[in-house]
């Protein structure tokens, strides 16, 4: 029996969403629909220091606005969704990710590195007065002068008198990795250029990698959507799995969503230099700007669902008015560009006329 098609849109809640998030949301649920599959909702909130108060609300609240209602979440959340649930929440599973960090150290794949930012900044600044960059790995560590590596008895020696740490992913050395994305194909990777990410903070919280993985396998993920900044994490997200010996879901990229002038990437400022909303919501933050937002500019948001689908995506025809429900229907990732997609103020008036 094929597998039940499972995608997530995973925000971290360090700001309001602006339409580059909210369509990598719509995406993923047209996508779930459209195969008769689930729709989740993950706040990635492990990085306590980019947390931004009311980002999570402004999410949930975002979703429920344009009708994209997630599945599932515990019922222990303070946040409602569609139903009496909320979204999962990395910080309410913080315990679970330090069993995934402790397996990967058992099998190797994973290792305590004690080294202060003083000791790597020096490192870098070495290699930079040689012109080269330093690459952070197992095997750069080795030939180091004041060599980063500790033997076991050293490293259990370290963690007994309370010396910070953190776990860090052992790449593999000299592979070429071959890999797929459903939007751009196929890639290799050198794992020799690849750095040893930390997986586990010395704050007892697990990096956005880990947690993500770990998560997405738990939570049976089939399909990752996600945006085009993620694409340079995909070979480590890879080797992750294939240490834990899971398998992994396949991935789609989405491409960026850029300036009108097509010159960089569409950004929260840029809504206020055009006078015109790139947010679903109206969003104050803590200093007191105000950015207007969609629903309080009086659009509706079936307009906004329209104008966010063809941001990056086509039918293939000359169709342009969908409703929901039609968009379910047609929707296809083999239809998503690889290239930026422009932001068109003009473009967003017009779909609204039409409602
Ligand atoms: N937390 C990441 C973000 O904020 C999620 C990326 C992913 O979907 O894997 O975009």
């Amino acid at each position: 029996m094929p597998q039940k098609v499972r995608v997530r849109f995973a925000p971290s809640p360090t700001g309001p969403l602006h339409i580059g998030g909210v369509r990598t949301a719509l995406f993923n649920y047209l996508f779930a629909k459209k195969h008769g599959g689930d729709f989740l909702l993950r706040i990635e909130d492990t990085d306590q220091n980019r947390f931004v108060e009311g980002a999570e609300e402004y999410i949930v609240e975002a979703l429920n606005w344009l009708n994209i209602p997630f599945d599932e979440g515990p019922k222990t959340s303070h946040f409602a969704g569609g139903g009496d649930y909320g979204p999962y929440r990395q910080s309410e599973r913080k315990e679970l990710y330090k069993q995934y960090a402790d397996k990967l150290l058992e099998s190797g794949d994973a290792y305590y590195a004690f080294d202060t930012a003083e000791e790597l900044d020096a490192h870098r600044a070495d290699h930079e007065a040689k012109g080269k960059t330093f690459i952070y790995n197992w095997h750069n560590r080795l030939k180091l002068k004041n060599s980063l590596v500790f033997s076991e008895t050293e490293t259990q020696q370290k963690i007994a008198n309370g010396e910070e740490y953190v776990i860090r992913f052992k790449s593999p050395e000299n592979e070429t990795l071959f890999l797929k994305d459903m939007i751009r194909g196929g890639m290799q990777v050198e794992t020799n250029i690849l750095d040893d990410k930390v997986l586990f903070k010395s704050d007892g919280m697990p990096t956005y990698h880990l947690a993500n993985i770990v998560d997405d396998h738990l939570m049976k993920i089939t399909h990752v959507i996600r945006g085009e900044e993620w694409l340079p994490s995909l070979a480590l997200h890879v080797l992750l799995y294939r240490a834990f010996g899971w398998d992994a879901p396949k991935f789609a990229h989405l491409p960026l969503i850029l300036k009108p002038t097509g010159n960089g990437k569409l950004s929260k400022r840029d809504g206020d230099k055009m006078g015109f909303p790139v947010f679903p919501l109206q969003w104050k933050t803590s200093d007191g700007d105000v950015f207007s937002g969609y629903r309080e500019d009086g659009y509706l948001p079936e307009a906004v669902i329209n104008m966010l689908a063809f941001l990056g995506w086509n039918p293939g025809t000359e169709k342009e008015i969908f409703s929901l429900d039609q968009l379910i229907q047609e929707f296809d990732l083999s239809r998503v560009n690889k290239a930026g997609a422009k932001f068109d103020p003009e473009k967003t008036k017009w779909f609204q006329n039409q409602y």
